[in-house]
Formats: structure tokens, sequence, C-alpha cells
């Protein structure tokens, strides 16, 4: 079987790669350069030199059916597009064309080639706003707030359309926040994590951030790409929310990071208006039933593990 999966270099880029690659796929991946990505992700997984790797703008439909073309990929996985809802308040035309035309130039060219391909959207759970008591579930009405939010949601429709009007197996995975030690720097939670470590270690400084109050549904990258695969192996395409069900606060995130390694984040930490958004939800919190029962697929990892097995990762990579 042969995967192509955009956005290799990313944190779930990398972990599908290693997944699929343990199952005997051979993989290639896209950078948008390959001359100048990192593949830093895909090194530290001890798995660069395993993939095959190729240059690929997918908001530029010539270079998507280029490639789509010369890897005849049996299935495709689209994670790649701008991934943080912060930068998305900043860049908004580069969210938009990422997220939307990436998954729209991808699906055009599958359905212009003809071959029967199985695309994969890295949807969000961005999409539903607000969650409602319970999380929200598939077929829960969008109310997006940011304009990562708003791309995501358009490309969801994108797929759905694609799928009902062409027959392509084309599906969405609606996934909620999930982190790993691969987690670019610029996210809050590896920030997090970073500073305390180095906090740990007598660095001096403060964690400074944003709002504290919100809660998130935190989970463990490695299983959630997990999902990507399974998706793609069912006989009918459905999408599916990807969530643990339960959230905690920004603040709860940042105690477990400082009792980790054995300090009071109290003392550390600081709050910066600057640092908060244009709209900030206040929860997001998936309810993942459905997944559980059509596919049986349940998260083994709650914050504690997830803190916990980040702290390590970065603790051992400070030596
Ligand atoms: P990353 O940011 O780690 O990786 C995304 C990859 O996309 C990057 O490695 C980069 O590859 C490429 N990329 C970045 N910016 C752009 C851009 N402007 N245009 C085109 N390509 C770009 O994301 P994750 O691995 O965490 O997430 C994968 C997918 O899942 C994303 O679509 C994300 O939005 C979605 N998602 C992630 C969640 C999470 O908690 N991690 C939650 C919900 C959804 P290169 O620089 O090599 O081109």
């Amino acid at each position: 079987m042969r995967a192509l999966i955009c956005g290799i270099s990313g944190q779930d880029g990398a972990y599908l790669a290693d997944l699929l690659l343990k199952k005997g796929y051979a993989v290639t991946g896209t950078s948008r350069n390959v001359a100048t990505a990192s593949n830093g992700n895909l090194a530290r997984l001890g798995i660069v030199n395993q993939v095959q790797l190729v240059s690929m703008t997918t908001h530029e439909p010539d270079s998507v059916l280029d490639v789509l073309r010369k890897t005849e990929a049996d299935e495709i996985y689209n994670l790649a597009g701008q991934s943080s809802v912060g930068i998305s308040f900043e860049q908004p035309a580069e969210t938009l064309d990422s997220i939307i035309g990436g998954n729209l130039h991808i699906l055009e060219g599958i359905r212009r080639l003809g071959r029967p391909a199985r695309f994969y959207n890295a949807g969000s759970g961005e999409c539903f706003g607000e969650s409602q008591p319970g999380g929200a579930s598939e077929g829960d009405p969008f109310r997006p707030q940011s304009p990562y939010a708003v791309a995501k949601a358009a490309a969801y429709w994108l797929v759905a359309n694609y799928r009902e009007a062409y027959g392509l197996y084309a599906c969405t995975g609606i996934l909620f926040n999930h982190e790993s030690p691969l987690r670019p720097a610029r996210f809050v939670t590896r920030k997090i994590i970073a500073t305390a470590c180095r906090i740990s270690r007598g660095s001096g400084e403060k964690l400074v951030l944003g709002n504290m109050a919100i809660r998130r549904d935190w989970g463990w990258a490695p299983e959630y790409v997990e999902t990507m695969w399974l998706m793609l192996q069912q006989a009918t395409p459905a999408d599916f929310v990807i969530a643990t069900g339960s959230s905690n606060s920004l603040g709860d995130f940042v105690s477990e990071a400082f009792a980790a390694v054995d300090l009071d984040w109290r003392g550390h930490t600081e709050t910066s208006r600057s640092l908060f958004r244009p709209t900030d939800i206040a929860e997001i919190r998936g309810n993942p039933a459905r997944i559980a029962e059509a596919l049986g697929w349940k998260a083994r990892h709650n914050l504690q593990s997830v803190v916990a097995m980040m702290v390590k990762a970065e603790l051992e990579n400070m030596l």
C-alpha cells in the first residue's frame, strides 16, 4: 500500500508516517519546500530515511496534481496547513488559503485523476465553538470563532460535498487538541512544558500566559493518528469526532506541568492581557461516543499522563 502524507514534517505527520511504516506502507510525505523543511520530527522518530519527501504547496493546484499523479497513493492524508488558532488572527488570508485551498485542490486532483484513492482531512473541534454540556458530537452545528475554525469548517463541508457529489472516499476526522513532545514550540502546551522544565533547571524566568481559565480536551497525538488510519479502512467513509471526552483548564495543565518537576506553579507564572485572543472560547470538549461504538477507538491517555510524558521527553532532550 502507498500512502501520501501532506504536511509530514508536523507533529501528526511524523507520528502517522511512523505508524504507516510499521504497517508496511510505502510512505511519501510533502513539505512546501523539501530543501528548507525541518525534518526534526522525522529524525527524532528515526524514520527520516524511510520516507520519500517531495515538495508540494497544497494551495497550488498544479503542484498538487503533479504529486498525486506521480505518487499514485492508495491513501492520502491532508495534515498540511496553517495550524495555529492564535496565528490565524494575525494571518487570516494565509490560514484560509492553506486550509480551504489545500483541501479543495487535493479533492479536485483525486476527482480528475479518477484513481480510487481514499482521502483523510484533518478537521478541528474548534469548528463547534463553545461546547454544549456533554461535549460536541458529529452533526452538532458549527459556530466557528476564529479564522482557523472558519477555514476548517469550510474544508469539512468541501469534503462532505465531494463525497456526496462525486462519490469520493473522503472523510474528516474532527480532531480535538492533541499533544506530544513533537508539538511545535509556538503552541501554548509545549511552551508551558518547556518553560517549567527550564525553570526547574534554574533559569529564573517567569511563564507568561494569556487566559488560564479556558478549558480544552487534551489527548495524546500518537493515539490520535491511529484514528486517521482506522477511518480510511472502513467500508464506507464517515466523519468522526476524535477526543478524550474530558476537559481541563489551562491552569490545570500548568499546575500538572510544574508538579511534574516538583514545583508549585504559583511562584513562577504570570498572565498578560496581550496574550488573550480577540475571541476566546471558554470550553472546547468533544464527545467521542460515535467512534467508540463504530470503530472501537477510545483515548487511553488523559491530561496527567500526557503532561508526564511531555515533561519526561523535554527533560531528556535538555541533557
Ligand atoms: P503542525 O503545525 O505540526 O504541522 C502542519 C504542517 O503543515 C507543517 O509541518 C507544515 O509543513 C505545513 N504548513 C504549515 N503552515 C502551512 C501553510 N501556511 N501552508 C501550507 N502548509 C503549511 O500541525 P499538527 O501536526 O499538529 O496538525 C496536523 C493537522 O491537524 C493540521 O491540519 C491541524 O490544523 C489539525 N489539527 C491539529 C490539532 C492538534 O491539536 N494538533 C487539533 C485539531 C486539528 P512544511 O513547513 O514542511 O510545509
